[in-house]
C-alpha cells in the first residue's frame, strides 16, 4: 500500500472476508464478499460462506453467521477459487481490515496487493474516536444502528460509502479548501495508497454520478494557508465588584425548571442539595469537598449554579477539570449545550476546551520538518500529522490510531516527528495561524474553560492565562493527586533523546562537509558529544538494571541513591556526563542562532530552526536531569525509573502533594470545589484532607485570603438493594504470597459465575500480570459468552463499544474499567472483582512512602487508596436507577459491609 504504484487504474474492487480466531485445516475465513465497480458497467457481485468448524460465540455476534450456515458451505479451496475468479485482472484491492487478518485475506485471494481502508479511516478521519464498522457506519448514515452484526456484503457496502466519503468529501475542496493541499502531497507520496484516492477523487463522478466535481482548486503546497487563524479577544473590562450571590431557593427553582422544559431529564432532590452546597461555595469563596454517590447527577449539578453565577457575575471565570478526557468531552459536546439549551439567558457565556500544550502539535515545527526529499511512507505520516492540525480541535496530536501507527512507524520516523513537532515549547502569540494560539485565546475569552486535572496545575505557568480563572471546580478529585505529581515531577526518558539524536546527526554531518575553522571544530565536538550520548545512554541503562537484576522488563521500579549497586554502577557519573553533554552540544553550536554564519555555511532557514528546536531540547533535558540529580537526594521525593529493552525512562516527584496544592492551587484561585462519587474513607474525610493539604488551615503566607474548609456528602440516590456483594464459598486469600492458590479459585469460580449470569460480567484485575494468568487458564472455559479482553496500549473504546452490543458478553479489564466506565441497564448485571485492589508494596510511591511516614500515617494511605479503588470498582454495577446485579469478589480477605 505505501510502495509506489505505476499502474492505469480501472476499476475498483472492494473485497471483505469475516475470519476466525483459529485456523480449520489451514483456513481461518468463514464468510467473505466482494464488489467491483467500473465507470461504465454495473456494480458486480461475489459472496460466499466457507465451510469452517471453529466458529465462536464471539464471531457469531460479529457476522450474524451460524455454525449450520458453515456446515453446509463450499470447502475452501472452491470459495477461494471462485473468488480468485471474480478478481482476476484487479492489481489492488481494498479492504476495510478491521481485525488485522489481512494476511489470511491475501493468501485466500491469491497475490493481490490491498489498500486498507481501516487505516485511510484513521488517515483522512482522524477526529473520530473509533474505527469499528458499527460505528463508522453510523458516522457515515447520520444516525444509530441497532444492529450489532455486519456480514461481509454489508460490510463491502461500508468500504465502498468510506471510500465515497473520503474521495467526496474529505478530498472534496468544494466542501474542505484544505483538500487542494492534501492532495499536492499525497500526490507527491508516490505510493498505490496516494494513486488510489486521488483517482477515484478525480474521477468520481464516472464513479459515482453526482453533480460536483471535487477537484476544483489547483493542488497547492501551501498547506498553512489552509489553517485557523487565532482571533484575539480584548480580555473583558468588567468593573471588579463584589460577587452578586445565587440564592438557595433559586437552585430548586432551576431544576424545577430544567424538568418541565426537558422530558428526559428527572429532577432530583439530591441533585439540587449538591446544587445548594455548590452555590453556597461560589458564594462564600470556600474550598468544599462534595462527595456525590453515583446517581447524584453531579456534572448537572455543578454547571446549573456555575452557569447561574457567571451570568450574574460578568467578571467571573471558571475551569472544570477533569481526569478523563471522556468526561471533558461530555461536559463540552453535551452537558454544556443541554443546560444552554433549557436556559436561554446563559447561551451568551463563552465556554472553551483547553488541553495541555503537548496535546497540540507544533504547525511551525511541522513545516520546518518537511523536507523536499521525503516521499512515500515518511511523506504520508507527515502528511498525517498535517492533517491532524486541520482536524486540531477533536483529534490530539500524541493519540494516533492503532493502524497509523502500525503502517507508518517503520524505522521510528513516525515517534521521531511526533517528538520534534510537539507544541511544548517555544510558542510565541506571533504565530496566529497555530491551534494551540487559537485555543490559548478562546480560552482568554472564555469564561468557562473545560480543561484535564495536569493543565489546571500548570494553568498559572501559562503567561496567557495566568491569574485570569479564580474559581476551580475539580471533578473526579480522587485522581488530582496523581495529576500533580505528573505535573509537576521531571521526566527524562532515552527514546526521547535518540530521536532528536537520530535527527540531528546527519543534519551536522551535511553541514561538516562544508564547514571550515572552528565551524568544523564546533561540529566535530558536536557529533563527538551525540557518540557519548548515545553510549552513556546505554551504559545507564546497564547500570539501572543492575539495581534490579530480576525485574521485568517495562516494570516500575525505585531508584534508590543509597543502593550499592547506585556507586558501583556509577549512575551519578552518567547522569552528570549526559547532563554535561547536553549542555556542551548547546554551547558548541551556539552560532546555530547566528543568521549571518548560517548564511556563510549555507544552512537554509528550515535546517537551522530545526536545529535550535533540538538545542532547546538539550538544555531542556539537562535540566531535567539536574532536577531528578536533587531530587534523588531529597526525602520528599521519590525517582523512579523504568527499564525496556533497549530504553529507558527516570522521573523525579513529589512523595506527597499537599504543600504544592496549598501553593499551586490555594493560594492562586478563590473558590475551589473538589467533587467525586469516592472521596471518603469509612465515612470521613480525613485521608483526603490529608493528601490535599486541607488539614490545616491556610496562613497569611500561603494563603493570601482565609477560606472556609466545607466537607459534605451526599449518598447515591440508587436503592442499596440494587447491589448484592458476595464473597462467595471457595473464594481464596488474594495476597500476594498466596497467588497459586488464589490463581486456581479465581479460574475455577470465574466460569461458573459467568455461566450464571448468562455472561454480561465485567471482571477487573488488579494488574495486567493477574489478568493475563486468570485469561490464559480460564478463556477455554468461557466458551458459550463472547470474552472480550482488555490489552495493553490499546484504546479500550471498542471493547467497551462491544460489551454493550454484544449484550451476553464478558469484559476482563483493568486500570479505566475500575472507575472511567458506565454500562448502563441489563449489558452488565454481574461485577467480578478478582482481589482486593490493594498497592503493590513494590510501586516506588509506597516504598518512598514507608520511609517517609509513620506506620500509622502509611497505613492509613494505603488502606484509603485500596478502599476508594474498590468502592469505584463496585461503583461500576448501577449506574440507574431500574439498574439491579450483584458483585462478586473473589477474595476472602474482603469483608462485606465495608463498602459502605
Ligand atoms: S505558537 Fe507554539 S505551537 Fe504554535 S506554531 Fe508557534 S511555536 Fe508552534
Amino acid at each position: 500500500m505505501l510502495k509506489p504504484f505505476d499502474e492505469k487504474i480501472q476499476q475498483l474492487a472492494f473485497v471483505y472476508a469475516h475470519s476466525g480466531l483459529k485456523a480449520d485445516r489451514n483456513n481461518r475465513i468463514y464468510s467473505y464478499a466482494a464488489a467491483i465497480i467500473d465507470t461504465d458497467k454495473p456494480k458486480a457481485v461475489s459472496e460466499s460462506f466457507v465451510r469452517y468448524s471453529l466458529l465462536t460465540g464471539r464471531e457469531k455476534y460479529y457476522s450474524g453467521v451460524s455454525k449450520e450456515m458453515l456446515a453446509a458451505a463450499p470447502a475452501p479451496q472452491a470459495a477461494a477459487d471462485r473468488l480468485r475468479t471474480f478478481l482476476a485482472n484487479q492489481k489492488f484491492i481494498f479492504v476495510l481490515d478491521n481485525h488485522n487478518r489481512i494476511e489470511d485475506l491475501k493468501k485466500f485471494c491469491g497475490d493481490v496487493r490491498v489498500v486498507d481502508l481501516s487505516f485511510a479511516a484513521e488517515f483522512f478521519l482522524p477526529h473520530l474516536e473509533s474505527y469499528t464498522p458499527k460505528r463508522l457506519w453510523e458516522y457515515l448514515n447520520g444516525r444509530q444502528r441497532e444492529k450489532a452484526f455486519f456480514t461481509a456484503a454489508e460490510i463491502v457496502d461500508l468500504s465502498v460509502e468510506l471510500v465515497k466519503h473520503i474521495c467526496g468529501n474529505v478530498l472534496n475542496d468544494r466542501i474542505f479548501r484544505r483538500a487542494a493541499a492534501i492532495r499536492y502531497y499525497l500526490r507527491k507520496s508516490h505510493t498505490l495508497f496516494g494513486a488510489a484516492f486521488l483517482h477515484i477523487t478525480e474521477h468520481y463522478k464516472a464513479y459515482f454520478g453526482g453533480l460536483f466535481d471535487p477537484c476544483t482548486l489547483s493542488e497547492t503546497k501551501n498547506w498553512q494557508q489552509f489553517l485557523e487563524k487565532a482571533v484575539k479577544f480584548p480580555p473583558e473590562q468588567k468593573e471588579k465588584s463584589a460577587f452578586k450571590k445565587i440564592s438557595s431557593e433559586l437552585m430548586e427553582s432551576l431544576y424545577r425548571a430544567m424538568s418541565d422544559a426537558a422530558k428526559d431529564y428527572v429532577f432530583r432532590p439530591s441533585q439540587v442539595e449538591y446544587a445548594k452546597h455548590l452555590a453556597a461555595a461560589l458564594n462564600d469563596n470556600a474550598i468544599l469537598t462534595l462527595e456525590a454517590g453515583t446517581g447524584t447527577g453531579k456534572t448537572q449539578g455543578y454547571l446549573i449554579p456555575v452557569m447561574e453565577f457567571l451570568y450574574r457575575n460578568p467578571h467571573a471565570r471558571v475551569v472544570v477539570s477533569t481526569y478523563t478526557k471522556s468526561l471533558q468531552q461530555q461536559i463540552f459536546q453535551r452537558e454544556i449545550s443541554f443546560t444552554k439549551e433549557i436556559f436561554k439567558l446563559y447561551q451568551d457565556i463563552p465556554v472553551a476546551v483547553l488541553k495541555g500544550k503537548s496535546g497540540y502539535i507544533c504547525a511551525e515545527k511541522l513545516n520546518h520538518a518537511y523536507e523536499s526529499s521525503l516521499e512515500g511512507e515518511q511523506l504520508l505520516t507527515w502528511l498525517y500529522f498535517v492533517n491532524l492540525v486541520f482536524h486540531f480541535r477533536d483529534a490530539d496530536g500524541d493519540a494516533a490510531g492503532e493502524k497509523i501507527t502500525a503502517y507508518l512507524n517503520d524505522d521510528f520516523y513516525f515517534y521521531q516527528l511526533l517528538n520534534e513537532i510537539s507544541a511544548k515549547d517555544g510558542c510565541t502569540p506571533k504565530h496566529s495561524r497555530c491551534p494551540a494560539q487559537v485555543v490559548t485565546a478562546e480560552a482568554q475569552a472564555a469564561r468557562l474553560v473545560i480543561t484535564n486535572h495536569h493543565k489546571l496545575v500548570l494553568l498559572d505557568k501559562d503567561v496567557s492565562l495566568s491569574g485570569l480563572f479564580k474559581i476551580y471546580i475539580i471533578d473526579e478529585a480522587n485522581h488530582f493527586e496523581n495529576a500533580v505529581r505528573g505535573a509537576l515531577g521531571q521526566e527524562v526518558n532515552s527514546w526521547e533523546v535518540g530521536d532528536v539524536l537520530r535527527a540531528l546527526e546527519p543534519m551536522l554531518k551535511n553541514i561538516l562537509k562544508r564547514a571550515k575553522g572552528e565551524y568544523e571544530h564546533d561540529l566535530d565536538k558536536a557529533l563527538e558529544r551525540i557518540s557519548t550520548i548515545r553510549e552513556t545512554i546505554r551504559l545507564l541503562r546497564a547500570s539501572l538494571i543492575a539495581i534490579n537484576p530480576k525485574a521485568s522488563l517495562g516494570q516500575v521500579k525505585e531508584l534508590p541513591c543509597d543502593h550499592p549497586a547506585f556507586e558501583e554502577g556509577r549512575i551519578k557519573d552518567r547522569m552528570n556526563t549526559l547532563k554535561q553533554a547536553f549542555q556542551d552540544i548547546g554551547k558548541d553550536l551556539k552560532w546555530i542562532r547566528e543568521n549571518d554564519v548560517c548564511r556563510s555555511l549555507k544552512i537554509v532557514s528550515k535546517t537551522s530552526e530545526r536545529i535550535r528546536i533540538y538545542l532547546n531540547k538539550f538544555g531542556e533535558y539537562a535540566a531535567s536531569v539536574s532536577a531528578i540529580e536533587t531530587g534523588l537526594v531529597s526525602e520528599d521525593k521519590v525517582t523512579a525509573y523504568q527499564c525496556f529493552r533497549k530504553n529507558w525512562s527516570v522521573v523525579s516527584q513529589s512523595v506527597e502533594v499537599a504543600e504544592l496544592i496549598r501553593r499551586h492551587i490555594y493560594e492562586k484561585a478563590d473558590c475551589i470545589v473538589y467533587t467525586a462519587a469516592t472521596l471518603c474513607y469509612r465515612g470521613s474525610f480525613d485521608a483526603f484532607s490529608n493528601i490535599t493539604g486541607l488539614d490545616s488551615p491556610l496562613t497569611p503566607e500561603n494563603g493570601a485570603k482565609a477560606k472556609a474548609f466545607r466537607f459534605e456528602m451526599i449518598p447515591s440516590p440508587f436503592s442499596k438493594d440494587a447491589a448484592e456483594i458476595i464473597v462467595p464459598q471457595g473464594a481464596a486469600n488474594g495476597r500476594f504470597e498466596n497467588k497459586a492458590e488464589w490463581l486456581a479459585s479465581v479460574v475455577r469460580l470465574i466460569p461458573e459465575l459467568i455461566e450464571k449470569n448468562k455472561g454480561r460480567s465485567l471482571v477487573l484485575f488488579s494488574s495486567y500480570s493477574d489478568l493475563i494468568a486468570v485469561a490464559e487458564k480460564a478463556a477455554e472455559s468461557i466458551t458459550t459468552y463472547p470474552l472480550l479482553i482488555q490489552q495493553q496500549g490499546v484504546s479500550t473504546v471498542n471493547l467497551c463499544d462491544e460489551f454493550r452490543e454484544i449484550k451476553e458478553s464478558v469484559l476482563f479489564g483493568v486500570d479505566t474499567f475500575w472507575y472511567g466506565v458506565d454500562f448502563k441497564g441489563d449489558t452488565l448485571t454481574q461485577v467480578i472483582i478478582t482481589r482486593i485492589p490493594y498497592p503493590s508494596f513494590f510501586d516506588p510511591i509506597q516504598v518512598a512512602r514507608k520511609k517517609l511516614m509513620s506506620p500509622k500515617a502509611f497505613w492509613m494511605r494505603y488502606y484509603y487508596d485500596a478502599e476508594i479503588k474498590m468502592k469505584q470498582g463496585i461503583g461500576r454495577l448501577i449506574r440507574s436507577d431500574t439498574d439491579r446485579g450483584k458483585v462478586v469478589i473473589l477474595d476472602s480477605r474482603y469483608k462485606i459491609g465495608s463498602e459502605k
